[in-house]
Parts: C-alpha cells; structure tokens; sequence
C-alpha cells in the first residue's frame, strides 16, 4: 500500500462513516479538527486500522452511552490524533499491560488482546509514531503521534 500524504481529517471522517452502525443512540461523536494541520505522509489503510481499534474500544468501554470526542492537533514537529471517551477507564495496574499481545479484559470470544500490539506496531513501526494513554474513569485519551513530513517542519 503507498505512503503518500494524507488529510487526517479526511482518513478520521472515513473511518467514522466506515463504523457509524455500531454507534447506538446514546452515543455521541465529536470531532475537533486542526484546519492548520499540513497532510501527512502515512498508510492510509492502516492508520484506518489504528482508528478503528481505538475507537472500537472506546465504544465498548462506554457500553452504549457517552461521548467519544476525536481531535487532531499539531505538537510541535508531529500530528496528533486524539481518541477521547467517557466510559470506564483503564485501571492503573493494567496501564502497562494494555499493549501486549493478548492482554485483554473482555470475556473470551470479545476480544483477542491484540488490537493495541497491532496499533502500536502500525503506528511506532511503520511510521515512526507513538501512541500515549492517559486515562480515569470517565475519561480515557489515546494519543497517536505521527512525524510531520520534513517539508511541513
Ligand atoms: P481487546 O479489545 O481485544 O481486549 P485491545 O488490545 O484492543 O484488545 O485492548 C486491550 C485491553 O485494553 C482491553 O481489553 C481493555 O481492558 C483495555 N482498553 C483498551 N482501550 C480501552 C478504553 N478506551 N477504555 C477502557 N479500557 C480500554
Ligand atoms: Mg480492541
């Protein structure tokens, strides 16, 4: 698949529309887009994967009701792609497990504990990123950082 230079909020709003029918009624979605941010060079499908992971995730954390808040922001020379939600959180002694390969807290046949360790390799490997968390009940925040392209430092 190309690396070429992407819109995120074109790549995010695909995404959203791709997953619209798991959003139930309870659930309400709110974008906050940089307009300044320069495109950026990524794997377009991949990245889609990353999103849909997180945002995957989010959903069943806020088992039907809340809010899932997506922001795009420039920090300093990367893009970030915030996923926010307002459901149950990560307990702090899973905060360090959450990335490894088939850590899950989901019933079996739920979740196969591996979204994260794809997302991470996705975004850390293939594109030279990180992805942070910060999290407490109510309110989880993913954060991917992506590196700008030399041109738009
Ligand atoms: P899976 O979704 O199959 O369990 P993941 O790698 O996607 O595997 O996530 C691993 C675990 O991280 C989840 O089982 C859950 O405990 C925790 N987690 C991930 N995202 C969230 C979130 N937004 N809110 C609460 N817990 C989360
Ligand atoms: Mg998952």
């Amino acid at each position: 698949a190309a690396y070429q230079r992407v819109d995120l909020r074109e790549l995010l709003n695909s995404t959203l529309t791709m997953l619209k029918r798991k959003f139930g009624p309870g659930v309400t979605v709110k974008t906050v887009y940089d307009e300044s941010l320069p495109p950026v060079p990524v794997y377009a499908a991949e990245l889609n994967q990353v999103w849909t992971n997180l945002i995957v995730n989010a959903l069943y954390a806020m088992d039907g009701s809340g809010t899932l808040t997506i922001r795009t922001a420039r920090v300093n020379d990367q893009a970030m792609v915030e996923i926010a939600d307002t459901g149950c959180g990560i307990p702090e002694e899973n905060i360090d497990r959450i990335f490894t390969p088939f850590f899950t807290t989901k019933p079996v046949g739920q979740g196969t504990g591996l979204g994260l360790d794809i997302s991470w390799r996705i975004v850390a490997d293939r594109h030279g990123g990180d992805i942070k968390v910060e999290s407490l009940p109510g309110d989880t925040r993913f954060q991917v950082l992506l590196p700008l392209a030399e041109a738009s430092r």
